[in-house]
């Protein structure tokens, strides 16, 4: 696995790779690593891709300034569980080299999917993934982008980016299942600030969503997200919100349809940590 650390350096490495013809995956992320990264460089080692993945904590993303600094960090790990996989270059970037000073870094309009759910939860947060997203992918022009359902609004702000910028309109976007752990708890890098009592009970997440998928179109939905919020907040969440929408464009719902395909999205705090996850619901 190659290491670099300068846009240039990787920029012209991956230009010698291109003219081999061969296809450039890319998984960006914020590190501390788990098995769901893991999973998104294995299914581009699988399509045949020269597997490029990126970690960096993007400071511009964090509308919350202790959410950046308790972000965690294991960058040995990091570079140990790549290279284990399989990955061919990783690209480790400072700031300046993400955001060049003086560069002017471009705003992007995400409309309605930047007022809801994430976006009124974490004022800036999605303007500040489609300027990472944008930057790195003009860094690193893959072939193919792979990315998490887990962050299912995350992937639609993608998506709307690619269609925004000429240069990605034949970026294929791989979006790609969440991974789980055996109770259920999606894997997230910020479970590792979990205390014990806490992981415990994270599960609940993933519970809430399995029973508003279960009862779809038996039970009116507001009655299934009250039953969801009174059960978080009865063992200490701070729910966010538990949410039904389109899966396709994701107009939130008041009530199940199950003439359209839907998604159940759910965010809360338990201490001061934040987990969110999503089910398809049908
Ligand atoms: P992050 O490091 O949290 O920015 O995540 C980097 C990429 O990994 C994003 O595309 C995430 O959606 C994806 N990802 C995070 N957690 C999981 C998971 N549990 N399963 C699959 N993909 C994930």
């Amino acid at each position: 696995m190659v290491i670099f650390k300068k846009a240039a350096d990787i920029e012209a490495y991956l230009l010698s790779i291109r003219q081999k013809a061969k296809p450039v995956g890319f998984i960006p992320t914020m590190g501390a690593l788990h098995s769901g990264h893991i999973s998104l460089l294995q299914q581009s080692r699988e399509k045949g891709d020269f597997t490029v993945a990126s970690i960096f904590v993007n400071p511009t993303q964090f509308n919350d300034k202790a959410d950046f600094d308790k972000y965690p960090v294991s960058i040995d790990e990091d570079k140990q569980m790549l290279l284990d996989a399989g990955c061919d270059v990783l690209f480790l970037p400072s700031v300046e080299e993400v955001y060049p000073p003086g560069d002017d870094t471009p705003v992007y309009d995400f409309g309605h999917i930047d007022t809801i759910l994430e976006g009124a939860h974490r004022p800036g947060h999605f303007r500040g993934v489609g300027q990472v997203v944008a930057r790195l992918l003009q860094i690193v022009q893959p072939d193919r982008l792979y990315i998490g359902q887990k962050d299912y609004q995350q992937c639609m702000v993608i998506k709307n980016l690619a269609r925004q910028l000429p240069a990605l309109h034949n970026l294929d976007i791989q979006i790609c299942p969440t991974m789980r752990e055996q109770d259920g708890l999606a894997m997230s890098s910020r479970n590792r600030r979990l205390t014990e009592p806490q992981r415990a009970i994270a599960m609940l997440l993933y519970q809430c969503l399995v029973s508003i998928q279960a009862k779809a179109g038996t039970q009116p939905f507001a009655v299934v997200q009250k039953e969801c919020l009174d059960i978080l907040k009865e063992k200490g969440f701070e729910p966010d919100y538990v949410a039904l929408a389109d899966a396709g464009d994701l107009t939130l719902l008041n009530d199940y349809d199950m003439n359209r395909r839907m998604v159940a999205l759910i965010a809360a705090k338990i201490g001061d940590v934040r987990l969110i996850d999503n089910m398809v619901v049908n």
